[in-house]
């Protein structure tokens, strides 16, 4: 018996061959080898993914380049080898996964991770995590634009001293929604950012808001971090920093 040729050809088919081949008792194909390759590729999918968007590598030149003369300024005394550029992916808001990045102190960055990566799987809402050298090293810029980020050589505000992000060892989370309040005692306060000041009350609730209790805040406490939002003088809501 004769096929038309395009039976034929169509027998060709590496598919229809494999048919063919198990009816007639012989593997020429190897059609379950491919399968179970593609199966294996599969399976192992969502752990490279992972592991593509949950990274920590030392500083390299190209990071280094954008934050020299911003949050890496002259007099810095933090040595590149005890910082981290880590990167991390994260749910917003309405849902959309996003790539983020930022700098720390080489002492958290295991447990910013760890951190982030239950954050992402529970889908807890962060906007934006860019380094603060696309604001300049801008603070006030970063915190308005809701950007969640980490070291920055600088004095706290408003004094000499250095902040703990300095060394890299504090963390701003969703800093608009969840800004910093200084009580005068006049009764006024000072917001920081400036924007944030209708959630400097905490009554309420809206995205992004940090709230005691919430899982952003346990994570933080159960790896050793304390919060601002808890400190008496002054109402930090974005802020956790790290004590080794
Ligand atoms: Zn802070």
């Amino acid at each position: 018996m004769t096929f038309p040729s395009n039976v034929d050809s169509m027998l060709n088919n590496s598919w229809f061959r494999y048919s063919r081949s198990l009816s007639s008792g012989t593997f020429s194909f190897p059609l379950p080898g491919v399968l179970c390759l593609l199966t294996v590729l599969w399976l192992l999918m969502p752990s490279a993914a992972f592991a593509q968007v949950f990274s920590s590598e030392t500083i390299s030149d190209s990071v280094f380049a954008r934050m020299s003369g911003r949050s890496y300024g002259e007099g810095c005394t933090v040595p590149l080898s005890e910082l981290r550029y880590l990167r991390v992916a994260h749910y917003d808001a309405e849902g959309n996964v996003c790539q983020g990045e930022l700098v720390c102190n080489k002492a958290i960055a295991q447990k910013l991770l760890a951190i982030f990566k239950q954050l992402y799987q529970a889908r807890y809402p962060i906007e934006r995590v860019r380094l603060i050298d696309d604001y300049n090293g801008d603070d006030e810029r970063s915190m308005s634009d809701n950007n969640t980020s980490c070291f920055n050589f600088r004095p706290i505000a408003g004094s000499s001293r250095l902040s703990n992000h300095s060394l890299g060892l504090a963390i701003d989370i969703n800093p608009l929604y969840n800004p910093c309040v200084r009580r005068r005692s006049d009764g006024s306060s000072k917001v920081q950012p400036a924007a944030g000041r209708r959630y400097a009350s905490r009554k309420g609730t809206w995205p992004y808001k940090l709230e005691k209790g919430d899982l952003c805040h346990r994570l933080f406490v159960s790896h050793g971090f304390t919060w601002g939002g808890s400190w008496r003088s002054v109402k930090d809501y974005q802020h956790f920093e790290y004590r080794p």
